[in-house]
């Protein structure tokens, strides 16, 4: 390696993000389903003896998969391949596998909200900062196949590391039911390691082209400068040269938006001081406002829910008429709208809490000075 690696940007290893994949996805839904396809070749796809020839494999079981076949190839392929006696063609049920999909990414959603859908069966997480606190990235993606496993009876794989390429190289590395952790310090030795043909991207064209020049691994990679694979590949070569070193600097892109971000209490036994009731309202409206400024988000919307002793519940809430995240302005909007029910006081209060609803994103051109004293 030479000067030319300066060309390349510097990796964050304090990320930790997981890649996780069902296995064989459809195939094992159907399986699952009716268990007497589990030793058959099953191949989810419309049968093209019925079809003219056509179709195209979406799914191949591991059965399938030893005769050689595959996703994306034309379906007749595995007529060619898998003995009759053992070939099964199941039509793909989309509505059954989204229904399943949505279970699986409920789990991971226990876990954190930055989550990156890539299709049905696989996504990204960034779990740097997650629900469970403590665990460690493997803890967290043991859990996720535990319950997946627990909840949908499928089995699924995950790479656990610093980046999103690397974690996807990961789980793709010891499929099924795999589990691989890649440590900042052992990427380089992984991917010297790896076939050209595992790298993101790298299709049959440019597995040639590489093939042609003597690159075959990832260590072949390795040794070549950043400016001979740019020189070589483009645009293309910049990222191969990324890869080869362990770089991607891509952020996990979540899928779903927050809807509110609130802190609430319950309380044994009840509360009938005004001051203390308000004081653990500062205390929640401060730790909303923390959470806000954390995930640059503001609010137009204050919301504030009592219990009393007899269970009675309600919830008020006040529309501001500008997005804020200070603790002070939560606060205050707060306290009003509890000292407007004071009969909740005199029962006891069981329950306390304060969110926020209407989140938008906070421009920076738009943080109030004040937002930050
Ligand atoms: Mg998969």
């Amino acid at each position: 390696m030479n000067n030319s690696e300066n060309l390349l940007p510097k990796q964050d290893i304090h990320r930790r993000i997981i890649h996780l994949d069902m296995d064989a996805f459809y195939a094992s839904v159907e399986m699952r389903d009716n268990p007497s396809l589990k030793n058959k070749a099953l191949v989810i796809a419309h049968d093209p003896r019925k079809h003219n020839g056509h179709g195209v494999i979406t799914t191949a079981n591991y059965i399938a998969r030893r005769y050689g076949v595959g996703s994306a190839m034309p379906a007749i392929k595995a007529v060619k391949k898998i003995p009759q006696d053992k070939l099964v063609f199941v039509e793909p049920n989309f509505q059954k596998y989204r229904a399943v999909s949505k279970q699986v990414h409920d789990i991971m959603h226990e876990i954190t909200d930055i989550v990156e859908p890539i299709s049905l069966d696989e996504a990204y997480l960034d779990v740097t900062k997650n629900k469970l606190g403590s665990y460690t990235a493997i803890e967290l993606g043991n859990y996720m196949q535990a319950e997946i496993y627990k909840r949908t009876g499928l089995t699924c794989s995950f790479g656990a590391t610093y980046n999103k390429f690397l974690a996807k190289m990961a789980s793709e590395y010891a499929k099924p039911f795999g589990k691989t952790v890649i440590l900042p310090e052992e990427a380089l030795d992984f991917l010297a390691k790896q076939d050209i043909k595992n790298f993101p991207g790298v299709g049959k064209k440019t597995q040639n082209s590489l093939r042609e020049l003597g690159i075959n691994t990832g260590k072949d990679l390795q040794e070549k400068s950043v400016e001979f694979l740019i020189g070589k590949f483009k645009k293309w070569g910049y990222s191969l040269a990324m890869h080869s070193r362990g770089i991607d600097l891509s952020p996990v892109k979540s899928d779903r938006v927050r809807k509110s971000i609130g802190k609430e209490r319950t309380f044994e036994p009840s509360i009938f001081n005004q001051q203390k009731a308000l004081t653990n309202l500062r205390k929640y409206s401060d730790e909303v406002s923390k959470i806000l400024i954390e995930k640059n988000l503001s609010a137009k919307c204050i919301v504030l829910k009592v219990r009393d002793s007899n269970f009675n519940t309600v919830t008020r809430r006040r529309m501001l008429k500008q997005a804020t995240r200070n603790e002070k302005i939560i606060f205050q909007e707060a306290r009003d709208l509890f000292l407007a029910l004071p009969e909740f006081l005199d029962r006891g209060i069981r329950l306390l809490g304060v969110s926020t609803t209407n989140l938008e994103q906070t421009h920076y051109a738009e943080v109030n000075l004040f937002d930050t004293l």
